[in-house]
C-alpha cells in the first residue's frame, strides 16, 4: 500500500481488524468512506463516538442497552417474567427476538464455560441468574447456549447449581415451617441446529422452531 497516504492506510488497517472484514473489503469501505460528503462522515464518526460511549449492559439481563439503564425488553411490562432463555451473547438475544415468537426476557452469561480458554463459572453471570430464579418469580429457563461441548458443559453446570439452590431453598423453608418453593421447570432448544452451530448464525425460521420444539432437560 506504498502508494497510498498513510491516514487512507490506517484507516484500512483499523477496518480491516473488525470481524468479517478482510483486507479487500476494508480497501473498498475506506474509499467510499472518503469519498462520503463531510457531514456524513461527522455524523458517522459521531455515531461511533456515542455508541462507543453510550452503549451499556442492561443491569438485569446482560442484553445491550444505553447510558446504563434497563433494556427494552426488560422495561417492557407486556413480556413474560417467568419466562427466561438464557443465552451466551447479546447477538443470541438479537437472534432470537427477530423471529418474534418470544415473549419472556433473557439472562445474558456472557460466554461458556471453557477450561482451556481460561472461561470459568465465575467469569460468567451465573450468580446473577440463580439470583433472578431464587427471587421467586421465574417458572422456566430456556438453555439456549450454542450447540457446542462449551454449551452443553455450561447448560449442565447451570442445572446443577440450580438443584443444588433448590435443595438449599427448600431445606430453609422446612427449617422455618414455610411452604417448599417451586421448583424450576428447565428446558433446552430442539436439536434443530447444526451441530457446532452459533445461535447468531440461524435463521429466524430455524431459531423460531428451535424455541417451540424444546425439550424438557
Ligand atoms: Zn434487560
Amino acid at each position: 500500500m506504498a502508494s497510498l497516504p498513510e491516514s487512507l492506510t490506517e484507516l484500512i488497517h483499523r477496518l480491516s481488524r473488525l470481524p468479517g472484514i478482510g483486507p479487500r473489503a476494508a480497501e473498498r469501505l475506506a474509499l467510499a468512506v472518503i469519498d462520503k460528503n463531510p457531514t456524513e462522515i461527522s455524523a458517522l464518526a459521531h455515531a461511533l463516538n456515542e455508541a462507543v460511549a453510550r452503549v451499556t449492559h442492561c443491569p438485569v439481563c446482560g442484553c445491550l442497552s444505553q447510558d446504563g439503564a434497563e433494556c427494552r425488553t426488560c422495561q417492557d411490562g407486556s413480556r413474560d417474567n417467568g419466562l427466561i432463555c438464557v443465552v451466551e451473547s447479546p447477538l443470541d438475544a438479537i437472534a432470537l427476538e427477530k423471529g418474534g415468537g418470544f415473549h419472556g426476557l433473557y439472562h445474558v452469561l456472557g460466554g461458556a464455560i471453557s477450561p482451556l480458554s481460561g472461561v470459568l463459572p465465575e467469569d460468567l453471570r451465573i450468580r446473577e441468574l440463580l439470583a433472578r430464579v431464587a427471587s421467586g418469580s421465574v417458572r422456566e429457563l430456556i438453555l439456549a447456549m450454542n450447540a457446542s461441548p462449551e454449551g452443553e458443559a455450561t447448560a449442565l453446570y447451570i442445572r446443577q447449581e440450580l438443584d443444588e439452590q433448590h435443595e438449599a431453598l427448600t431445606s430453609e423453608a422446612q427449617k422455618a415451617g414455610a411452604e417448599a418453593p417451586q421448583r424450576v421447570r428447565t428446558t433446552r432448544l430442539a436439536r434443530g441446529l447444526p451441530s457446532g452451530s452459533q445461535l447468531d448464525y440461524a435463521d429466524a425460521a430455524t431459531l423460531q422452531s428451535a424455541l417451540d420444539n424444546r425439550t424438557e432437560m
